[in-house]
This record gives structure tokens, sequence and C-alpha cells, in this order.
């Protein structure tokens, strides 16, 4: 049975009918959730994710016609809910550039049973948000690695001001899509001195910042272990200015680590992926621009479903392949990586702007 070596075979897949029993991987993971790619272009040129030397002017991203359409999207949306997803995220590159991306949430929203969220750097969302709340997205989550406008317009490398970004977020309250989470990638040397105001802004507001570790993904970013601020590091840092305390996890797999302020100001969460990896709850697939799937962000091939949507392959079959996917899914590089950072290091892995986050 291939499924994770880019090659897909029916043959010899047992069918993951709805109504079976639940599908698994074989750690016994669900598959709950699916992140969709709807373009690898961005706005943005994050070093950590998108470095200017390499996504220039002659980078060559995908051309229209090798991107799934909305109809192929939420044909695959529609199988992976047969199969158990619960929750999509619509990502990117910035998934705000893709045109019409309303008119996919009205499509995607009508998939009974299943939630809808979208994770951007609201440069666009100002303008957006009423129509993607009209066609019945559920939540955002933004980006924003710093409040400081100077550190903010040096890390996304393209001059845009944090005030861009906070009017897309309340733009988003005002249309009913908050409290949104707002999520921060953490450099060692870079952005970590600005994260107890970034914390100071949101205190008191329902919305919840998110410090992520700066992850090794893709192989562009010139990532460095010694860049990465540890979490439990951050917890200290944040709570001895304003003194926190845990949460319970809203449900089970949740990848944030959730704290409260001790006086009463809100929520906080820290995602570790680096120093303490949550493979072990991961139930999440994620699908690229340009339909290739994948059961682990570090995933170093994922499996084309562009061509089996493009070559009659029927819903039945497909559901078939999928089911195949993950029950073969024995991804947890997070983990591996903790044990031996060295070793997968090297290896050449896709880019984040491509998988999504
Ligand atoms: N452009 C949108 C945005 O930035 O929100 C959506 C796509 S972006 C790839 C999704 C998320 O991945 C963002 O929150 C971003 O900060 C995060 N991300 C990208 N590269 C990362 C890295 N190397 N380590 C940790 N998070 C990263
Ligand atoms: Fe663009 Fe998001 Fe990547 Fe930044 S993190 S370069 S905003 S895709
Ligand atoms: Fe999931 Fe892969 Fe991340 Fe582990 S490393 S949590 S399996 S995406």
């Amino acid at each position: 049975m291939a499924v994770h070596d880019g090659h897909l075979d029916l043959d010899g897949l047992e069918a993951g009918a709805p109504g079976s029993a639940a599908l698994t991987d074989r750690f016994g993971r669900p598959l709950h959730d699916l992140r969709i790619s709807v373009t690898d272009r961005c706005n943005f040129r994050c070093q950590y994710c998108m470095p200017k030397e390499i996504f220039g002017p002659d980078f060559a991203f995908l051309p229209r016609n090798e991107i799934l359409s909305f109809e192929e999207i939420e044909r695959v949306a529609r199988i992976a809910a047969s199969l158990g997803v619960r929750k999509f995220r619509l990502t990117g590159g910035e998934p705000l550039l893709r045109a019409e991306l309303p008119k996919l949430i009205e499509m995607i929203s009508a998939i009974p049973d299943t939630e809808i969220a979208l994770t951007t750097n609201a440069t666009l969302l100002a303008s957006q948000a009423e129509a993607l709340a009209t066609a019945g997205l559920d939540r955002v989550t933004v980006s924003l690695d710093s409040i400081d406008d100077a550190v903010f317009r040096s890390m996304n490398d393209m001059d845009f001001p944090v005030a861009m970004v906070l009017e897309g977020i309340d733009a988003a309250t005002a249309a009913g899509l908050g409290p949104v989470k707002v999520n921060a990638v953490v450099r060692k040397g870079v952005n970590d001195h600005t994260l107890i105001d970034l914390a100071r802004h949101f205190r008191g507001s329902d919305h919840i910042v998110r410090f992520i570790e700066f992850m090794d993904v893709g192989s562009t970013n010139g990532w460095r272990l010694d860049e990465v601020l540890p979490a439990s590091e951050l917890v200290a840092l944040i709570d001895a200015e304003f003194p926190l305390e845990p949460v319970d996890p809203n449900y089970e797999g949740e990848v944030a680590q959730r704290y409260r302020y001790r006086d009463g100001a809100g929520e906080i969460g820290f995602i570790t992926s680096v120093t303490q990896p949550f493979c072990g709850s991961c139930s999440r697939a994620r699908i690229s621009a340009e339909g290739q799937i994948y059961t682990c962000l570090f995933a170093t091939e994922g499996s084309d479903l562009r061509s089996k949507l493009r070559d009659g392959t029927s819903d039945e079959e497909l559901t078939t392949l999928l089911a195949g996917i993950w029950r073969a899914r024995t991804d947890r590089y997070s983990e591996l990586r903790s044990e031996a950072t060295d070793e997968l290091g090297e290896r050449p892995r896709v880019e984040m702007s491509y998988i999504g986050g």
C-alpha cells in the first residue's frame, strides 16, 4: 500500500465508510481536523516562513490551473467530513489573497456538523470580515508577532504596520468572528523583548494571545535550536509580570497549553511544538493549494489528490483512498526531533507557506 511516498494506490485499501468503526491511524489517533491551504502566495515575507532571498520576484508560485478549484476543495472537505473531520481551517500563504474566498466558505460551511476557521495575517481582514462572517466563517486566528511597530515591520519584511492588523482584529470582532486568537511566533533575540507588551495589549480583552515556539518547518528559514525560546521560560517571563495559573484543555488534543491571568484579565496560551511535542494527540491532516495531502507538518512528501480529483475517480474511491492514507499514518516528527535533532534537521521538508501551518 503506497501512501506516504507520493503514489496513491487504490488497491488493497479498506473503505473508511461513514458509519463504520471510527477511522484511526497506526497510533490510534482519529482524523479530526483538515487544514486547507488555498494559496501559496503571501503579501508578507516573514523571515521564518518565506524569506525574501528565496521567495523573491523570480520565485515560481503555483499557476492558476494547478491550484484546486473551490469545487475540488469542497469535494475533499465533504469526503474528509464523512471520515470524521469536524474542523476545517483555511490557511495559506495568505488565504485572504485568494479571490472570492467567502464563496468557498459558504460551500464548506454547508457541510453538516463541522466548523470552519481561518488563519490570516489580517492585512486584508478589515475589508473582508463582514463578508467572511456572512458566508459562515466561525472563527479567526490572526498572526501578530509583535505589538512593537518597528519589530513587526521588520519581521514581516514588507513594512506592514501593526495598526493594520489591529484594524483587522477589530473588524473581525465587530463582524461576530471574535474573540480572536492572536498567534505570535517567538524568536530569541528578534521579538522576545516585546512579548510582555503584546500580552499587556490584549489583557482585559476576550482575545487570546498564543506564543508559538519557532519551528524547524521547511528548509529555507535558517532555523536554529538556539533561537527557540522554550515555552517554560516564556511562561515564567509572563508570570513574573502578570501572575498566571494553568487552565485545563478545552478538548483532548488541544495544541496550546492554556493559562489565565490570576487577576481575571483573561487567558493566554503557549504552543510548545519544539520543547514539549504533542504528536500523541495529533489529529490533523493538511492539503496544499495544489492538492497534495500531508499527514504531518514536517512531511517530506505528500500524496497527490488533485490528479484523482481530475481523472474521474469516484467519491467512494476517494473516500477509500483518504481513509487508507490516514490508517497508514505513523507520523510523530516533533517527538522524534526531540530525541535526535541533528539527524532530522537534514531532511528536505515542505515549506510552511506551502503547507499552511
Ligand atoms: N499567512 C497566514 C498567517 O500568517 O496567519 C496563514 C499561513 S501561516 C504559514 C500559518 C501560521 O504559521 C502563522 O501563524 C505563522 O506565524 C506560523 N508559522 C510560519 N512559520 C513558522 C515557524 N517556522 N515556526 C512557527 N510558526 C510558524
Ligand atoms: Fe505569509 Fe503567514 Fe508565512 Fe508570514 S507566516 S510569510 S504571513 S504565510
Ligand atoms: Fe502532528 Fe507531525 Fe506536528 Fe507531530 S510533528 S504534532 S505528527 S504535525
